[in-house]
């Protein structure tokens, strides 16, 4: 499949660590951020590459010439004027295929293009976005995702001042069928107001691939000098889907956020002091922050899936005001005691993701492939125990409710083992 890699930026804001030099081109550990994407798309099997050049474009080319050096095709095309990240793709509809990648070439990543092609081959998309959480959504555009993983609202920023919403943040990576180009008018234009917020409204299907793969980019001096320690470290290689990742598993009530009795609505959910500096040192770490949490609420009809998701975006919000972010949250909904009066039937079963079974997190493994030897889990009962030893965790710990800074304390020691 072609690779399109927008390359055609100025780099304004990153001029004081190379000037005269277009910003893909600017080496980050010792390679232009451009090389560094042409050799990941080449280990995926990409041959063919159109590099949509503007600015000292020359410069690109004379470096990479037909790309032969590096066993691929690369073409050329360079914007006469400035068309705004999409507006150029017009201008070379002839010379894609039916669907294509869409790099941004300021971006230093490693991802698994194979599983993200399978997700959107499987959604039956007319284009997939790459999203993640990140430690600042609230100055960054989010995109809301349904159950099936479909697009439901793009959300650019500014947002009211505490309105909860979920971290996922719009990557700037695409896949795209050739028909989303019909959106375009030829003049300038950006892919998320002329592309896909026309898409979403002719309810077009966008699916929204949630990774926890390394995607950055590298348009500020700090950025630049951030992503290229992490590549001389290998933590932007460790981090493909490809390599099992360890993982700290945290219950929710009573460990991150106040336990209060069957907590049903947001604005009864509030964090533990140091919950939140925990999940951002576990953020840095390289393991992944995942929440497992029994909600019987659902199954006792005291609280909808709707709501559930309301409290988890609060949760969200309110981790993200303080630079910390979730991977991902698994919740049971069952409970299996019948013979409440208001019950929901449904939910009344003995599932196996009910804590102290090992359902949730087995999930997660799958789901993130994540190496469960080298994980914790962290809870404040005992059935958080039972479901890390249930699951085959390293080790599982049990830590007193609501108070604050256990959290802290515990991921702190872990982390520095
Ligand atoms: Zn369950």
């Amino acid at each position: 499949m072609k690779v399109i890699i927008l390359a055609g930026g100025k780099g304004t804001r990153i001029a004081s660590v190379a000037r005269d030099i277009p910003k893909p081109m600017i080496p980050v550990a010792g390679k232009p951020v451009l090389e560094w994407q042409i050799e990941l798309a080449r280990r995926y099997g990409c041959r063919d590459f159109l590099l949509m050049t503007g600015y000292l474009g020359d410069c690109i080319e004379s470096y990479f010439g037909d790309g032969s050096r590096w066993g691929v095709h690369i073409d050329y095309y360079r914007e006469p004027e400035p068309l705004g990240t999409a507006g150029a793709l017009q201008r070379v509809r002839e010379r894609l295929e039916e669907e294509f990648w869409v790099f941004y070439g300021d971006t230093v990543m490693d991802f698994d293009m194979e599983a993200m092609l399978a997700f959107h081959h499987a959604h039956h998309a007319d284009a997939t976005l790459f999203l993640h959480p990140n430690g600042h959504p609230y100055d960054s555009d989010l995109v809301r995702i349904g159950e099936d993983s479909l697009v439901t609202a793009f959300l650019p920023k500014p947002r009211p001042e505490g309105e909860a919403q979920r971290n996922l943040v719009n990557a700037a990576l695409y896949i795209l069928r050739k028909d989303c180009l019909d959106y375009l008018n030829g003049g300038k234009a950006d892919f998320g107001r002329d592309i896909f917020a026309p898409m979403l409204s002719d309810g077009k299907r966008i699916a929204g691939y949630v990774s926890a793969e390394y995607i950055k980019d590298m348009g500020t001096p700090e950025r630049w000098e951030a992503v290229g320690k992490d590549i001389l470290s290998g933590k932007v290689a460790r981090l493909n889907r490809r390599n099992p990742r360890p993982c700290i598993f945290l219950d929710r009530d009573g460990v991150l956020n106040r336990e209060v009795n069957l907590l049903s609505r947001p604005e009864q959910l509030e964090l533990i002091p140091g919950a939140a500096q925990a999940v951002r040192a576990i953020n840095q770490s390289g393991y992944l922050a995942v929440v497992v949490t029994n909600q019987p609420q659902i199954a006792r009809n005291l609280c909808s899936i709707e709501e559930l998701r309301g409290i988890h975006d609060r949760l969200e919000t309110l981790l993200g005001t303080e630079g910390a972010y979730l991977d991902a949250i698994y919740y049971c909904p069952h409970h299996p005691d019948k013979g409440y009066p208001e019950e929901r039937p449904e939910y009344k079963i003995d599932c196996d993701c009910r804590k102290p079974k090992p359902g949730m997190l087995l999930q997660a493994a799958r789901d993130l492939h994540i190496d469960l030897s080298a994980s914790y889990m962290i809870g404040d009962s005992p059935r958080d125990v039972g479901a890390g030893e249930a699951a085959g965790v390293k080790q599982s710990f049990q830590i007193e409710t609501n108070r604050p800074g256990a959290l802290q304390e515990l991921v702190e020691l872990l982390l520095s083992a």
